[in-house]
């Protein structure tokens, strides 16, 4: 299946520093042979859109809100990011997980509210450290995606999965191939349990992938892609890692 590399800004950017970013990277489309995305903040999808036009970059938000309007200051709806063509919306990323305890049963919800607009949901899973030293790291993921299966079997195969150890986020300490490919054998498992169609869903892995050790993750066969945060920023580490999925 053709991988996927998608950046995770986080609260990073500006109007001037995405742009030459953006230029760097569209430079070197021609070569790309696996599906890119950027997941910006909310502010720069108008421009993601302008930049991105007849390109093959794609791009997306980085979270989306379980109501479609009304009284939630700060919210962001799945029909407004429809509105600037987004094509994913991370949910349940680690940092959202832990610093605005995003429940499982939540972030299924959001991943629900994509769904319905024709947004891809990004569903990350993953481990902390306490829980991996605890031998609980399959309970965890297979717990985190079983929410996310309970309310949307009948599409689930229409999502992407990450799986992000949380004590690899961000910390330049990287699962190694083995582990990584360990608990993506057991996510394809658990989706093709609950749907005939689990083997087009790409599982991506994420947490601290860059030029270094992406095409050693990426040789797996359960590992279709990368999610990948620190090395998004920099144009010439995210295409070493664009150039590694093929
Ligand atoms: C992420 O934010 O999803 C991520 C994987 O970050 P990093 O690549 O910086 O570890």
């Amino acid at each position: 299946m053709k991988k996927l590399i998608a950046g995770n800004w986080k609260m990073n950017g500006s109007l001037e520093s995405n742009a030459a970013l953006v230029k760097a990277l569209l430079s070197h489309s021609d070569d790309w042979t696996c599906d890119v995305a950027l997941c910006v903040p909310a502010p720069y999808l108008s421009q993601l859109q302008n930049l991105s036009k007849a390109s093959p970059l794609m791009f997306g938000a980085q979270d989306v809100s379980t109501h479609d309007s009304g009284a939630f200051t700060g919210e962001v709806s799945a029909g407004m990011l429809k509105d600037f063509e987004c094509r994913y919306a991370i949910v349940g990323h680690s940092e959202r997980r832990q610093l605005h305890l995003e429940s499982d049963a939540l972030v299924a919800a959001k991943a629900q509210k994509a769904l319905a607009s024709g947004i891809t949901p990004v569903v990350c899973v993953g481990e902390t450290l306490h829980e991996r030293e605890a031998g609980l790291t399959e309970e965890v993921v297979k717990r985190q995606l079983a929410a996310v299966i309970h309310l949307n079997g009948h599409c689930i195969s229409e999502i992407v999965l990450a799986y992000e150890p949380v004590w690899a986020i961000g910390t330049g300490k990287t699962a190694t191939p083995e582990q990584a490919q360990h608990v993506h054998a057991v996510l394809r498992a658990q989706l093709r349990a609950a749907s005939a169609h689990a083997d087009r869903v790409q599982i991506v892995y994420g947490g601290s992938m860059n030029a270094a050790n992406a095409a050693q993750l990426l040789a797996q066969p359960d590992i279709d892609g990368g999610l990948v945060g620190g090395a998004s920023l920099k144009a010439a580490d995210f295409l070493s890692i664009i150039a590694a999925a093929h």
